[in-house]
């Protein structure tokens, strides 16, 4: 009875599936199981019944991942429904957010409701979830500015709600544990004029559309910024703009992000980060950190 109501609850369970078609670069292999989890007992149940040994890969929108060729030889879940909700809680002045709620979806709820300190939002193609553990942000702002609280599951199946203050954020980084999974999260409501976050937004927009290769299949940034310069200034620095390797290619617009043009896989395009990554070393003394997420094994030959 409790497993009809698990499987009942599970919106889709897919075996041998082609994940690494569904990031941002669309490239590497498959999951052996991909699970869609739509509400909160179904991913409780879940978690309680695998043993803990047994990896989970948790994909938001997979725009800051590359899946390896040769697959996730296990478990990756995404959760659906229940986990999109965006509710405003006027009185209080809170905004309560689900993890897998779209950015662009968050930046248009907040727009629509003249809650400003959103709009940066409008730049980012992720989810809430993959937002708060790579504690996104740009032109100023980041995820966890407003933040209030969230909530987060663990490999046992309990929820700890966690404060910003229990929380340590940094540049693209935030301590939720590794083997935990961002539920929801509250935020501080500001309002503001919607005509300026209109301005704002149409900013955002305009200047993407200018500088990011956002028509190609992409991860964002490859690599962090360095304390001292930043990343792209240092690919260019050593004449990687445009350089290709097999099907993967530094972005002429801009160098910090690798581009899958056309017949990629997730080998050509950490090579040609790997490759980046010791030239800069070689010259300039510097370590470049990986901010794309690399998943998965490498393809057997
Ligand atoms: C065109 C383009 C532009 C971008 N611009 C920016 C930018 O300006 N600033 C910026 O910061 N990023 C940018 N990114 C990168 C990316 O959009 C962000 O890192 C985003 O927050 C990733 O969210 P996601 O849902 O796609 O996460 P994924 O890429 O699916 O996953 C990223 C990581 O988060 C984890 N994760 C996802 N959901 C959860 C969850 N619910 N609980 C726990 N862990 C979770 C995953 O396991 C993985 O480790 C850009 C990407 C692209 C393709």
């Amino acid at each position: 009875m409790l497993i009809y109501h698990f499987f009942k609850d599970l919106v889709d369970i897919k075996i041998n599936y082609e994940i690494g078609k569904k990031t941002w670069f669309g490239t590497g292999g498959k999951t052996k199981i991909l699970l869609v989890i739509n509400n909160l007992k179904s991913l409780k149940f879940l978690l309680k019944l695998v043993p803990k040994s047994q990896p989970i890969f948790l994909l938001g929108a997979g725009s800051n991942v590359i899946v390896r060729d040769g697959g996730i030889n296990g478990i990756t879940v995404k959760l659906g429904k229940d986990f999109k909700k965006i509710d405003y809680i006027k009185g209080r002045k809170i905004i309560d957010i689900g993890s897998a709620a779209k950015d662009l979806d968050i930046s248009r709820f907040c727009y629509e409701n003249s809650i400003g300190n959103f709009e940066f939002l409008r730049g980012i193609p992720g989810t809430l979830g993959g937002n708060i553990k790579m504690n996104a942000g740009c032109f100023g702002s980041s995820i966890s500015d407003e933040l209030i609280s969230c909530r987060i599951i663990d490999r046992k199946g309990n929820i700890k709600k966690l404060l910003k203050e229990d929380l340590r954020f940094d540049y693209r980084f935030s301590s939720i544990p590794g083997d935990s999974i961002v539920l929801d999260a509250k935020f501080k409501a500001v309002t503001k004029n919607k005509r300026i976050i209109q301005q704002m937004l149409k900013k955002i927009s305009d200047e993407r559309i200018l500088s990011q290769p956002i028509n190609s299949r992409t991860g964002g940034s490859t690599f962090k910024n360095t304390p001292t310069e930043s990343a792209w200034k240092l690919i260019d620095k050593i004449n990687f703009r445009g350089k290709v390797l097999g099907g993967a290619k530094v972005s002429d617009l801009h160098t910090n992000f690798l581009i899958n043009s056309g017949n990629a896989n997730s080998l050509d395009l950490e090579l040609l980060g790997e490759e980046i990554k010791s030239k800069v070393k070689k010259k300039y003394n510097i370590n470049l950190d990986w901010e794309l997420i690399r998943v998965g094994q490498f393809k057997k030959i």
